[in-house]
């Protein structure tokens, strides 16, 4: 979607081909997913399908054939279909890698083998704000993040990781940002309006907010990492508050016929309860 997003001026047209229903759809769900459609002008999708065949002529791509039969002409293809770890040399080594053939760390980055560490990408971490699950995820914050701990922790400053997941993507000069570890969640709360381009996801399981995705709304999406940085969590209850607005039991209004009737002030996007500052 960026390098779409990139070359939109740059090409006469684009495809962009993916086998769900929705750009994004599993990591920031489908109303955002469906948002990123309408950002971009002049770009075609093929969703719910596939790449099957791709055609050349003296070793250029010519053509991309799909699932669904469709026939796509193209000079560039880019191919982006998922990760795998750069781990070969390490097969065969006393260093204990997860099914996948990451390596498993524990909360100081330690492999299993004294004073032997990882970081980054490669390394399958217990994310202390998920409760300490062993997770991968392949973010420069991240890798960063560990990098820190592993000097702290070579020099024997024994410091834990806890770092709350934070990574952004650009399209089209739109930057939505996203902190916290969504995967599981089964409900999102939303505030502000996709039309105003400017929208804020709360992403819940277990009745608590997990991640957070927004457009034009950095502050709160900084301040919900900072809460779960903390391990103060945020409750489904807080992230669908609603300022109470007093209205008088009775008002009795002269108005000419052709007045409107007052009505109560929007406040579904109340963020009070964050305390941005
Ligand atoms: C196309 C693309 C777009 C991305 N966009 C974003 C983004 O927008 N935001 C974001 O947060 N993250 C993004 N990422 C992810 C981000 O790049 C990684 O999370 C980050 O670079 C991880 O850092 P790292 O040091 O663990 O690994 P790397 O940056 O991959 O560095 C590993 C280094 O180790 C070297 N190496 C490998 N094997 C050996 C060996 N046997 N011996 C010696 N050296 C070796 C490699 O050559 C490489 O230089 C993107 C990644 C890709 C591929």
């Amino acid at each position: 979607m960026e390098v779409a997003s990139y070359l939109i001026d740059k090409s006469s047209s684009i495809t962009v081909i993916g086998s769900s229903d929705l750009p994004y759809q599993n990591t920031l769900g489908r109303e955002i997913g469906k948002f990123t459609l309408t950002v971009k002008r002049n770009v075609k999708f093929y969703m719910n399908d596939n790449v099957t065949e791709v055609k050349g002529v003296d070793g250029k791509v010519k053509e991309v054939v799909l699932k669904s039969g469709k026939v796509i002409p193209a000079d560039v293809l880019i191919v982006g279909v998922g990760i795998f770890p750069n781990s070969q040399f390490l097969q065969g080594s006393k260093i204990t890698m997860d099914s996948k053939h990451f390596v498993i760390v524990d909360k100081y980055m330690r492999t299993n083998v004294p004073d032997v560490f990882c970081a980054g990408d490669l390394a399958t971490f217990p994310l202390a704000m998920a409760k300490n699950r062993l997770v991968n995820i392949g973010h420069w914050q991240m890798a960063q993040a560990h990098g820190r701990i592993v000097a702290l922790n070579m020099i024997n400053k024994a410091t834990e990781l806890n770092s709350v997941p934070f990574y952004w993507t650009v399209l089209l000069g739109k930057t939505i940002r996203y902190a916290g570890y969504g995967e599981g969640y089964t409900e999102i709360v939303m505030k502000g309006k996709f039309e105003d381009r400017k929208f804020l996801a709360l992403y819940i399981k277990d009745d608590e907010v997990i991640a957070a995705a927004g457009l034009n709304y950095d502050p709160a999406v900084s301040a919900v990492a900072e809460r779960l940085v903390t391990g103060n969590v945020i409750t489904k209850a807080e992230a669908q508050y609603v300022q109470s607005v007093c209205f008088p039991l009775l008002t009795v209004v002269l108005r000419t016929p052709d007045a409107v009737s007052p009505s109560p002030p929007d406040r579904s996007d109340d963020l009070s309860w964050l305390q941005l500052s």
